[in-house]
């Protein structure tokens, strides 16, 4: 077609110049033939106006043949550069001035008359006379559009990540490649961030892929927010991204952003009528202070990313040679753990559960012990954070459930039955698998009765997704297990919330027990506690009880069921048969065991406390100054906090008991001696002031001797008034 064709003129309808006529019957094939090949063609006259034009090209100018033929070629195909859109030459105007065919390298862009646009490969080629002159030019043109389309989202799509859209590992290598070599021209740092979701799998698996897709398109949106134009955010796998910050001057420059990121990310999702939360662990590698290829760049952020992890979540970590070491060090203590694992060097000890009212022995806490071959017994601390958040955890749980079962059955054969509660790692609990699990390690123990097992997780755990841990508390009733939440006291519940659990138990965490007696804050927690397990009919039980004091307190409080050196330390499963066998409550318990209290008594039961406290300051005192105590509580037996009770609320309840006047006496000359202690102490006289002190200690004594009297006579007319 690039040559001398006589039937263009005659097809076009319009002489060409040339003077041959042609048979009609040829002409009528040259028009079918026009108007059926999928190219666009248009001949022109050597002017460069239009002789003909097929139907193809009509389409793609959207222009008649009517309105067409006649008109400069120009004004009917207008073409433009794909990229800037500046207007290119027609090749027909290139073939008929250079006299030769002529054919874009590139794609260009046709636009038609109504707007619309094609990507179009077009060439041209001259028409030329008997005497080679030229007469025109013919122009043919295909929509590409489609094809190339095509072809880019290809392009795009192996560069991109479908669901986020953003740009994929591959992209993010070249990214990668420009950003370091733009760092080390402009003298900037590039830092690497290597960011990981903490608590996404655990959605993924309980809502599925689907709302675990929008929390991950969620994600990318916020980290593409908060990045600049010339930043790089890349999606390289199910929740991990990399980020690429540019042009800071130093590395503190990029920590006000990872704050943000960190923020951002953690700010809760609404996914249908659901609030979800994760959270990022972000490990940063900065360039060109680490001057590495990009290959160990990103794998040294993605190892500060590991570290952030071990070393409690939603956090980041910049990457140094030191920590490195040091993460070399965790991941062999990982892998001695797991060999541990195997070659049983776990063993499981059993503490006692007593109930000091009725006496009885009522179940044990199992506690793992590790002992290891060379270093012998090795605390707890040392290897429980180290496999946290590992694969490991779920092992060891697994273990124990197991391994308490099989002791249960062991011991049920030898006519032994105790209800035994084990610890359950707080993330093994977010996996889907566990109740299915506890369900098969029951069903592998089945002389074992499921209501003997107790789950017990840390109160701050649990309400990390409430929603998750009630569904599973529900599922291990349905199988017949009870569960109590550990370290009550420590994880800031919300009421509204715990009302939603339903849990058989809570246990009041040690370090409130421990202090309870001397912290009168501490004593008012253990208190709002048991009032709380009364509300949620729930047991209570105290853990960390060390003294008999400290137990008749708690149960005069309210709550019977404790467990503490002060009764038993753990101890192997084999002495445990035995020790609940010969197991002697404490005289004293008994004493008040047959007492209930009521709530408006609380302060005559702290009101002994306040006294102890305050002899014990004074004691204190002789050698070092006041300290907490001013001299005004030593001088005036109104002003300390014991007066302050005995003033009110002691004589709005008990005024008329002669129990309670009997004690103004004592505490009037306990005060007395305490002002001359407090003389002595002002004048330098300290050893006087200490031989004072054993007298200080006889009155306090009998102070809290008045003091139980008065709280039987007490509970005596209570008695009487039921
Ligand atoms: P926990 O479940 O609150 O267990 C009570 C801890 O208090 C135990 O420490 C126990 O030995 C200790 N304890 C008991 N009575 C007293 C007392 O009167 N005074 C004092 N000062 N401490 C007392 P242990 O065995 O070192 O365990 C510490 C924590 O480690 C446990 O706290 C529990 O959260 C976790 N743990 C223990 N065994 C396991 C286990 O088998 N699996 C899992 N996942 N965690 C476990
Ligand atoms: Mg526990
Ligand atoms: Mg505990």
């Amino acid at each position: 077609m690039a040559s001398h064709d006589p039937t263009w003129s005659s097809a076009a309808g319009s002489p060409t110049g040339n003077g041959h006529d042609n048979p009609p019957a040829e002409n009528e094939m040259a028009r079918v033939i026009l108007a059926s090949i999928s190219e666009a063609v248009i001949a022109t006259d050597a002017a460069g106006c239009i002789s003909t034009i097929n139907a193809e090209a009509e389409h793609l100018t959207g222009w008649s043949r009517q309105q067409a033929i006649g008109l400069p070629l120009g004004d009917v195909f207008r073409l433009v550069d794909l990229d800037n859109r500046g207007p290119i030459e027609c090749p027909a105007t290139v073939a008929i001035r250079e006299n030769r065919a002529f054919r874009f390298e590139t794609d260009a862009l046709l636009v038609a008359r109504d707007g619309r646009e094609f990507i179009v490969e077009a060439s041209a080629a001259p028409i030329r006379g008997e005497a080679a002159e030229p007469l025109g030019a013919v122009l043919i043109c295909r929509d590409v559009s489609d094809n190339r389309h095509l072809q880019r989202c290809i392009a795009w799509q192996a560069g991109h990540d479908a669901l986020t859209h953003l740009p994929n590992r591959n992209l993010l290598t070249d990214r990668l490649r420009q950003a370091m070599a733009q760092a080390q021209r402009q003298r900037t740092l590039l830092a690497v961030c290597y960011l990981d979701l903490d608590g996404f799998k655990p959605i993924n698996d309980r809502y599925g892929h689907e709302i675990g897709d929008r929390v991950l398109v969620s994600v990318a949106e916020r980290l593409t927010a908060l990045i600049r134009g010339s930043d790089t955010v890349a999606r390289i796998g199910g929740d991990e991204f990399v980020l690429l910050l540019t042009g800071a001057e130093a590395p503190t420059d990029f920590h006000p952003v990872l704050e943000r990121l960190l923020a951002e990310v953690a700010a809760p999702y609404h996914v249908d009528s659901r609030q979800l939360t994760v959270t990022a662990s972000i490990g940063v590698a900065i360039c060109p202070l680490d001057d590495s290829d990009p290959d160990t760049i990103l794998r040294h952020a993605d190892q500060a990313m590991y570290y952030a992890k071990q070393t409690g979540r939603n956090r980041y970590q910049l990457f140094d040679s030191e920590y490195d070491r040091k993460l070399g060090r965790h991941r062999e203590e990982i892998v001695r753990i797991r060999q541990a694992l195997k070659e049983q060097e776990f063993r499981l000890y059993f503490q006692p559960k007593v109930n000091i009212r009725t006496g009885k022995v009522i179940g044990a806490e199992a506690l793992i012990r590790w002992l290891h071959p060379e270093r012998g017994l090795v605390p707890l601390g040392e290897f429980l954070p180290v496999i946290a958040n590992t694969d490991v955890t779920e092992s060891l749980d697994t273990w124990v459930i197991n391994e308490v079962l099989r002791q249960m059955s062991a011991w049920s054969a030898q006519g032994f039955t105790l209800p035994i509660s084990v610890n359950i790692s707080p993330d093994n609990l977010q996996r889907a698998e566990f109740v299915d699990q506890l369900a098969a390690s029951l069903a592998a123990h089945a002389d074992v009765a499921p209501s003997l097992l107790e789950l017990e997780v840390i109160e701050s755990a649990a309400i990390d997704d409430l929603g998750h841990i009630r569904h599973v508390i529900e599922a291990c009733h349905r199988l017949g297990v009870t569960f109590s939440l550990d370290d009550f006291g420590t994880g800031y519940s919300c009421l509204a919330n715990l009302r939603r659990l339903p849990v058989d138990g809570l246990k009041i965490d040690q370090s409130f027990i421990r202090d309870m007696l001397d912290d009168s804050n501490d004593l008012a927690i253990v208190e709002g506690v048991i009032g709380l397990a009364q509300v949620f009919q729930s047991h209570v039980i105290a853990e960390g009880v060390e003294t008999t004091e400290h137990a008749i307190m708690l149960m005069r409080l309210g709550c019977d069921i404790v467990q503490g050196f002060g009764i038993a330390r753990p101890m192997p499963a084999e002495e445990l048969p035995d020790w609940v066998r010969q197991f002697k409550p404490d005289p004293k318990w008994s004493l008040w065991a047959d007492t209930h209290w009521e709530l408006t008594d609380f302060p005559l039961l702290v009101a002994q406390y306040d006294h102890i406290r305050w002899v014990k300051q004074l004691v204190m005192a002789i050698d070092q100054p006041l300290g907490r105590l001013d001299a005004n509580e030593i001088t005036d037996r109104h002003a300390c906090r014991f007066g302050h009770w005995y003033d009110h609320h002691g004589r709005l309840h008990y005024g008329d008991l002669p129990e309670f006047t009997d004690i103004d006496t004592t505490h009037n000359r306990i005060h007395e001696v305490g002002t001359r202690m407090l003389r002595l102490h002002g004048k330098g006289q300290t050893e006087a002031a200490r031989l004072l002190s054993a007298e200080l200690l006889r009155l306090k004594d009998q102070i809290l001797e008045q003091l139980h009297q008065l709280q039987s006579a007490v509970t005596r007319r209570h008695v009487d008034q039921r």
